[in-house]
């Protein structure tokens, strides 16, 4: 048994629902993380829902139920450190799903005064251009709602997606990862220990890219794992191509 998550179409940036971009809920007062390697704010990639029991679901969840919701850096590609699970240039959290608002973006520090430097600038448009720079590094240019797919036969996530494009005919790049299950890895297992209970923890969400190169995720175009220790309320993040 394998479950899919495909292409769900757009949902609402804000919807308590499993998607990847859109903006990201926390409690409120949560601080935007930054990157432990650059010092600079990550980028929201994805939010899962887990339920009562830990496992991740695509739907709105019950008041029991948590959220993860995943950041990684992209000021530095190559150089944040944001594919290992412990180098803090990435981030998993798990929340309690009742009371989520969103985050606000990060008020940029802006040292060097570059808001002043472009004479050319309209006094109405006043940073504005600044700010839409800063939303395309820190969100995704699409929110996707994720929909689960089950397929019964499938043992393992490639099979599973090739039946599933064979099936509805649609492309794979449509399936943006699956839930729950084995991860599908493209180097070693890299299963993470949780840092609590030091048991191995489970894979929640495995994530593609996506289906559009311009909004795409950066996983070196490979693919990237969250995993969860239910009991400890603990998360990980990693990516690998
Ligand atoms: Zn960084
Ligand atoms: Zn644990």
């Amino acid at each position: 048994m394998t479950t899919l998550i495909t292409e769900g179409g757009p949902v609402a940036d804000d919807a308590t629902v499993t998607r990847t971009g859109g903006v990201p809920l926390a409690p409120p007062g949560t601080a935007w993380p930054t990157c432990a390697d650059c010092g600079g704010p990550m980028r929201f990639l994805a939010q899962i829902v887990l339920d009562g029991s830990g496992a991740a679901v695509t739907g709105g969840p019950g008041p029991q139920d948590r959220v993860l919701v995943l950041f990684a850096c992209q000021n530095r590609p190559g150089e944040c450190r944001d594919w290992d699970a412990r180098s803090g240039a990435n981030v998993a959290l798990v929340l309690a799903a009742d009371a989520l608002v969103p985050i606000p973006l990060p008020v940029r520090s802006d040292p060097e005064g570059r808001e002043d430097a472009d004479p050319d600038e309209d006094e109405d448009d006043f940073g504005d251009e600044d700010d839409e720079d800063d939303e395309d590094l820190l969100l995704l240019g699409a929110t996707r709602a994720a929909e689960a797919q089950f397929l019964a036969d499938a043992p393992d996530f490639d099979r599973a997606r090739a039946a599933w494009a064979d099936r509805t005919g649609r492309p794979r790049t449509h399936v943006l990862g699956q839930l729950n299950g084995a991860p599908a890895w493209l180097q070693n297992d890299e299963t993470p220990d949780c840092p609590a209970c030091a048991e191995p923890m489970r894979l929640a969400v495995q994530l593609q890219e996506g289906p559009d190169p311009v909004t795409a995720m950066n996983f070196g175009s490979g693919r990237a794992y969250a995993f969860t220790c239910s009991p400890c309320a603990g998360a990980a993040f990693l990516w690998q191509c």
